[in-house]
């Protein structure tokens, strides 16, 4: 089968002939039938070779939603033809993280070797991929798979993180959207759906501007050192009381830091390198500072639900297998609106 993959340190991403997989016990095959992009993929292909904690070649995708074609011994809670989405935050399964839902935050990952796929373990980026188990799945039923595959990171991620924030967002609350590519202009659509917030988005590109106006941004401004001055007369002072960083990067970290409220939240999604120093008088007062990652399997279906209901319609652009390293080209260049969508079928 044909599948993408990262080959060498510093390798760009590419399309390779490697054998289809068979289940093993517990085990699901799934057809691919969309898998995402996401830049997170540019982490782990920067990463040097003293860091990377898994063997290479490496299948890219950790978003995939495909169609069950064979089940291992013993799997008996999904069946043959389902179409189902990949809940990609692999964890034990056993632990008290786990035991909730959050294997976004397993507690024994890392020591048991357990890696999410096309984050260590084989990715959707593929003509087939193999799923641990059962649990990682989640019914797709009348999504359409270009829609729901980036919901499974780019609306998850989001998702779990502005959850955290909606009690500080009552009305007359503003939040701050740093970043508005595949996971920011979900965050906008989430923010305006499930609350009375006023949402300003930031961004390098004019393009990534419009786009957060189309899907709901009240205000959409430059990202640069005037942006808090910005943000600061649009809420005559009182400032953000939710800041999501998509970028995460040392400058866009100091922007957050300076949009926050007193009492508000900054939140770091953004995998850029940035870091944010917390102290007395460091922040306003009281300000809580996170980075999440990902979130849990029951978050995922909620954010599924949102999506039947209407309340977030991802921006793709599709490819087909092929043309992946072409969709990663375009990603890096920050060309891509919205999310980059493989069909491994076509
Ligand atoms: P993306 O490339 O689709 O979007 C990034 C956006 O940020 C683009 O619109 C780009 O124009 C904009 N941008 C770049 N520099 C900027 C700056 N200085 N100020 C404002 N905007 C700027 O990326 P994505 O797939 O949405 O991922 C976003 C980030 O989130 C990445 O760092 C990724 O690794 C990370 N991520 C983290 C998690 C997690 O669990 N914490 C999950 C998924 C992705
Ligand atoms: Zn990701
Ligand atoms: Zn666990």
């Amino acid at each position: 089968m044909k599948a993408v993959q990262y080959t060498k340190i510093g390798a760009m991403p590419e399309v390779v002939q490697i054998p289809r997989p068979a289940p093993g016990p517990g085990q699901i095959l799934l057809r691919v039938d969309a898998a995402g992009v996401c830049h997170s993929d540019f982490v782990v292909m920067g990463m040097p070779a003293d860091q990377l904690t898994f063997p290479l070649p490496l299948t890219l995708g950790h978003e995939g939603v495909g169609t069950v074609a064979e089940l291992g011994a013993g799997v008996d809670s999904v069946a043959v033809g389902d179409t189902v989405a990949v809940y990609g935050p692999w964890g034990c399964g056993v632990c008290a993280k786990c035991a909730v839902g959050k294997e976004n935050y397993c507690l024994r990952a890392q020591e048991l070797g357990i890696f999410p796929p096309g984050l260590g373990a084989p990715g959707a980026i593929a003509e087939y991929m193999i799923v641990d188990d059962a649990r990682h799945l989640v019914p797709v039923d009348d999504l359409d798979p270009v829609q729901a595959v980036p919901l499974t990171d780019a609306g998850l991620t989001p998702y779990h993180a502005i959850k955290q924030s909606l009690p500080k967002l009552v009305p007359g609350s503003t939040a701050v959207v740093i970043g508005a590519g595949g996971l920011g202009h979900v965050a906008i659509q989430l923010l305006r759906h499930l609350s009375p917030a006023r949402v300003v988005a930031l961004d390098v590109s004019a393009e990534k501007l419009a786009l957060a106006k189309e899907v709901g941004a009240h205000e959409a401004l430059e990202s640069n050192d005037k942006a808090a001055a910005a943000v600061r007369e649009l809420t005559a002072g009182r400032m953000a009381e939710a800041v999501f960083d998509f970028v995460g990067a040392p400058p866009t970290v100091a922007i957050a830091s300076a949009c926050v409220a007193v009492e508000g939240d900054v939140t770091i999604v953004g995998i850029g390198g940035g870091t944010l120093p917390v102290g007395f008088g460091a922040t306003p007062y009281e300000v809580s500072v996170t980075a999440p990652y990902w979130g849990s399997r029951a978050e995922l279906i909620e954010v599924f639900d949102l999506a039947r209901g209407g309340a977030i319609s991802v921006h793709t652009e599709t490819y087909a297998l092929d043309e992946a390293p072409r969709a990663y080209e375009r990603l890096h260049d920050g060309k891509v609106s919205g999310r980059a969508v493989i069909l491994p079928q076509q």
